[in-house]
């Protein structure tokens, strides 16, 4: 598939200017709020979740399945995408959209938590990082210039910046470098982003350290990106200390960009951050519990695989809307994933992503209608974070 430049150039020029934010409603009880994001390949509505497309795809759902399910915006991966097709492949067809054949909006995660947590890492320096590609063992090096440039060939929606991404730690002066390297990329980043069609999102550390946040946070600000977004939190931390954090930097965050909890996570952790201001969300939990067999539904968790579902006729959630729970079984759906069968990963991902995607949207409705709080409640009662 072609795509005409001329008519790219065209549609460039009206969305000149490209990103947008608006808050549309905030809650009176919380800080929780409705916002629209504008982008230069269709608006999304926050609080919302994107459906992690790591190598240009929703493990297991194709386009027409994201846009059945009522997804707004994906996440796709520079990293993993740079080093397999390669940039030079998705340039020829003038960007992601094109060649994964998703119109809408796509947020690309620079691959700092890539680099850090998946490879073999050979040098990190002051200009960059070294390593050993996944693919093929072949030394690649990546500057905060570079990843730049990759995510403006893939023509995303959102860039992030890059960023020193270390792994869950206590040591405060490993955090606080990270944290002083982080912001020197950022601002190269920021200058070397030329895309006006393409919005730049700052990344904010700290670890677990509330002055280090903050003083993330500050200095990020300063160079003035579209939006912000927090990195290194629910990485296994203690559930206070995250909440902690959240406490401490949401109401610092400014109000009127959107605010990006990167990596998380679950219905309740979309509830709690909400709840403290949050608008972006993604995770890659949808797909790889449906792989694994496991849905979520409003009470909890299912094994699908279950002996105990073995001859179940209901559907996996009784009160879900989407495709699978109005055609099948919880008997089918054991049934398939016993058997092998490819079509079982396939109907509980695209559950589960329905069930993230509109769990998202419903708390957008009740925040708008001013019952947040009492529906974050009823759901925490009756949600049960063990799976049966
Ligand atoms: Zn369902």
């Amino acid at each position: 598939m072609q795509i005409k430049k001329s008519k790219k150039t065209e549609l460039a020029k009206v969305l000149e200017g490209g990103f947008e934010f608006k808050i549309l409603h905030t809650d009176t009880t919380t800080r929780a709020r409705v916002g629209l994001c504008k982008t230069a390949h269709g608006m999304f509505e926050t609080p919302v979740f994107m459906p992690v497309a790591t190598q240009g795809t929703v493990k297991a759902l194709s386009p027409r399945d994201l846009n059945d399910i009522g997804t707004e915006i994906i996440l796709a991966n520079a990293y993993h995408l740079y080093i397999r097709p390669g940039i030079d492949i998705i340039k020829q067809f003038h960007g992601l959209h094109h060649f994964m054949g998703w119109p809408g909006p796509i947020l690309t995660d620079s691959g700092g938590y890539q680099v850090f947590s998946l490879s073999r890492l050979r040098r990190i320096s002051e200009e960059g990082v070294c390593f050993a590609s996944y693919f093929d063992g072949d030394e690649i090096f990546l500057t905060p210039e570079k990843v730049i440039e990759i995510q403006e060939a893939m023509d995303s929606d959102i860039a992030m910046v890059f960023d020193d991404c270390p792994l869950p730690t206590k040591d405060r002066k490993r955090i606080k470098e990270s944290l002083g390297l982080t912001l020197r990329w950022s601002e190269r980043a920021k200058r070397r982003h030329r895309l006006r069609s393409q919005a730049l999102f700052g990344i904010v550390q700290g670890g677990i350290f509330e002055d280090l946040r903050r003083e993330s946070l500050e200095k990020t600000v300063e160079m003035d990106f579209d939006g912000y977004a927090l990195g290194g939190l629910c990485v296994g931390e203690p559930k206070e200390d995250t909440l902690r954090i959240l406490d401490t930097i949401m109401p610092a965050m400014p109000e009127a960009k959107p605010r990006y909890l990167m990596g998380v996570g679950t219905p309740l952790d979309f509830l709690e951050a909400i709840e403290r201001g949050a608008d972006l969300f993604d995770c890659v939990n949808p797909t790889r519990y449906g792989r694994n067999g496991t849905a979520f539904t409003r009470s909890g968790l299912i094994v699908v695989r279950n002996g105990k579902y073995q001859r179940d006729p209901e559907p996996i959630d009784s009160a879900c809307g989407c495709y699978t729970c109005r055609h099948f079984s919880r008997a089918y759906l054991r049934h398939l994933l016993n058997a092998g069968e490819m079509l079982g990963p396939q109907l509980l991902s695209f559950h589960n992503v329905y069930f993230f995607v509109n769990f998202v949207k419903t708390i957008r409705d009740k925040i708008q209608q001013g019952k947040f709080s009492d529906f974050k409640k009823d759901f925490m009662n009756h949600f049960d974070p063990d799976c049966r």
